[in-house]
């Protein structure tokens, strides 16, 4: 049973070298007698920025720290190979937390979600009908509140998350646009997910600048995925009630002490919004979730791209990638196919 293994814990930038490739155990493929568990067989695995704070031994994260010596935890998709639950039967699709394994053993698999749709690809459930969809669901719907017409800016916005919250704010009528950090990212921003505008951040010396030409009329909405530089450039350029959804400030993860943020006293004079949120406090809203966006993508209304790469031992690479932004769309390991 091949494991990525946490060698110890990271400061700074996560390296491939952070992480081991264990191929020394064994697993039966069948539960011990009385289990109330399930085994599964792993098929595709999720890298997440959100993984780099359980690196770390005392971090401000939301979530555990890891263990190191012990495989990396994630969200993925799997397949049961043997149940000792009553909910779950042999064959079955799931997707929620698993191992950084070939197959693990979930002892308490309450939290999984039941995969019911198969007609579209079992990755996407890593992705844009899984943790990152819904983050983009909740946090733009439920947090940002849209309305037709208002101006919209999405950071990070070729990303798992990002590639969805534009594509939401065109569906409600919003003008919307985008940054990421690369020519291929802005023209996949504005030929392929439909965003008016999109621009490389890392050609511009003055973000500020930058901004008042995307929005001369301000910004109503910002879904912040990075924090740092690009925050204190937009605090400046918020319309009056505009709202800010913090989903996430990847800049700052790999500091070793965060660095303060500027003009965020703007905030008071535009009587601004900014609200903090956790994807997994929204998946009572995943059976809704499912309803409008599975007829979207059999339309072709809602695409969505993804960056595979294969095979467990490509995964220390690939989760180090995303804090670089070598991953062009949502970043997928895959185990096995089936
Ligand atoms: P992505 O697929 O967008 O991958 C991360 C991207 O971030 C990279 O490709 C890179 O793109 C960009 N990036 C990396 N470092 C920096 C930097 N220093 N400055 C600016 N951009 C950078 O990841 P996700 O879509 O999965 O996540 C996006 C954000 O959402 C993250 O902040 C994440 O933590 C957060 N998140 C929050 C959740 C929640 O529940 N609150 C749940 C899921 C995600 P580029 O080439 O454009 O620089």
């Amino acid at each position: 049973n091949k494991k990525v293994i946490l060698k110890d814990y990271v400061n700074g930038f996560p390296k491939e070298s952070d992480m081991l490739l264990d191929a020394s155990s064994t697993i039966s493929l069948s539960l011990p007698e009385g289990s109330n568990g399930i085994l599964v067989k792993n098929l595709y695995l999720s890298c997440d920025p959100y993984m780099r704070g359980r690196m770390s031994k005392s971090q401000g994260s939301y979530v555990d720290s890891f263990t190191p010596g012990s495989p990396i935890v994630g969200y993925g998709v799997a397949k049961v190979v043997d149940s000792g639950h009553s909910d779950f039967k042999k064959g079955d699709l799931v997707w929620g937390f698993t191992g950084w394994e070939e197959y693990s053993i979930i002892p308490a698999p309450e939290t999984l979600f039941k995969i019911q749709h198969t007609d579209v690809p079992l990755s996407y459930y890593t992705g844009l009908l899984g943790m990152p969809g819904m983050t983009a669901y909740a946090g733009f719907y439920e947090i940002t509140s849209p309305k037709k017409g208002e101006y919209v800016y999405v950071s990070a916005a070729s990303g798992a998350v990002g590639q969805l919250v534009g594509q939401f704010a065109k569906l409600s009528g919003c003008y919307v646009v985008g940054s990421a950090g690369t020519k291929e990212k802005v023209e996949l921003l504005k030929n392929k997910f439909g965003f008016d505008d999109a621009f490389n951040y890392k050609e511009e010396q003055d973000l500020n600048a930058a901004l008042k030409r995307y929005f001369p009329n301000g910004i109503d909405i910002y879904f912040e995925n990075v924090g740092g530089k690009m925050l204190e450039a937009v605090l400046l350029n918020m319309r009056l009630r505009g709202r800010i959804a913090v989903c996430g400030m990847i800049s700052q993860y790999n500091l070793e002490e965060g660095e303060g943020i500027r003009n965020l006293s703007s905030v008071i004079g535009k009587r601004v919004r900014m609200e903090g949120f956790i994807a997994s406090d929204h998946y009572h809203l995943y059976p809704k979730y499912l309803e409008m966006v599975i007829p979207l993508i059999k339309q072709g209304k809602i695409c969505y791209i993804e960056d595979v790469a294969e095979g467990l031992e490509s995964a220390p690479a690939a989760l180090v990638g995303i804090f670089s932004g070598r991953n062009v769309g949502k970043q997928v390991v895959v185990v096995a196919r089936e």
